[in-house]
């Protein structure tokens, strides 16, 4: 082990990981949906690049990292090709041609500069960027996300990027204590793609990415298919 690494118990690791996965079966099977239907990002932005690794090995394929340079930093040497980099958050105009080679997918584009950006950086790659759609669904100040009002035309001028590809939606809920008050941002990201796609049927919105350590069984019940989870797998 490389000097001033932090130890990491491989045995708490997989014991945590075996926790989400349970729970995330239970939450899945009480509302009628398949275990298989959900991809757990596992949200490595507190700890080090060890701990990533003995999370690979343990199974986990998606991590997920909010700071660019942070994580070009981490990944300077790549995971395995089968591992995927998510970006989940905030994404500087001037970073999104380093952005773009980094990461398999970048959840956190929420306004037509950065689309723009993205678009621009994607021309110099192989294939089109996956990209989500980050929603402030709770209309919360100084949150990171477009608003409700502006999800569609957003949506669309992704749609007319053809070095993007969207996915779906993302949105952050707020932090409470009770996971159950999390329920209406949940379902309100749920009813928005609903609402998108009736209205636009050329838009492919299946990946919903909401829920974290505090509030994803409630997310599972209410249509999540892409969680982050921080806590939850690395400890606090
Ligand atoms: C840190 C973070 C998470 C993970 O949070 P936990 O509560 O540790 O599960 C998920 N999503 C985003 C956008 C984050 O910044």
């Amino acid at each position: 082990m490389s000097e001033g690494s932090e130890m990491v118990d491989a045995d708490a690791l997989a014991a945590r990981i075996a926790t989400v996965r349970t729970s995330i079966a239970e939450a899945a099977t009480a509302s009628g949906r398949s275990p298989e239907e959900i991809t757990l990002v596992a949200v490595s932005k507190t700890v080090e690049r060890t701990m990533v690794d003995a999370a690979y090995q343990l199974g986990l394929r998606h991590f997920g990292e909010n700071r660019v340079g942070d994580a070009s930093t981490k990944f300077a040497d790549p995971l395995p090709a089968d591992a995927k980099l998510h970006l989940i958050g905030q994404l500087q105009s001037n970073k999104a041609r380093s952005a773009s080679c980094l990461f398999s997918m970048i959840e956190s584009v929420d306004r037509p500069s950065l689309i723009d950006a993205l678009e621009k950086a994607a021309s110099a790659l192989e294939s089109p960027i996956p990209v989500l759609l980050q929603v402030n669904v709770a209309g919360e100040q100084q949150k990171a996300g477009c608003a409700v009002d502006d999800a569609a035309a957003l949506a669309t001028r992704i749609q007319q990027s053809p070095g993007l590809i969207l996915g779906g939606l993302m949105t952050i809920a707020p932090l409470v204590t009770d996971p159950e008050a999390t329920r209406p941002v949940f379902a309100g990201l749920r009813q928005l793609r609903d609402a998108l796609v009736a209205n636009d049927p050329a838009l492919d919105l299946g990946i919903l990415s909401m829920g974290m350590t505090n509030d994803y069984p409630v997310a599972i019940a209410e249509g999540a298919t892409h969680l982050r989870l921080g806590r939850a797998i690395f400890g606090s």
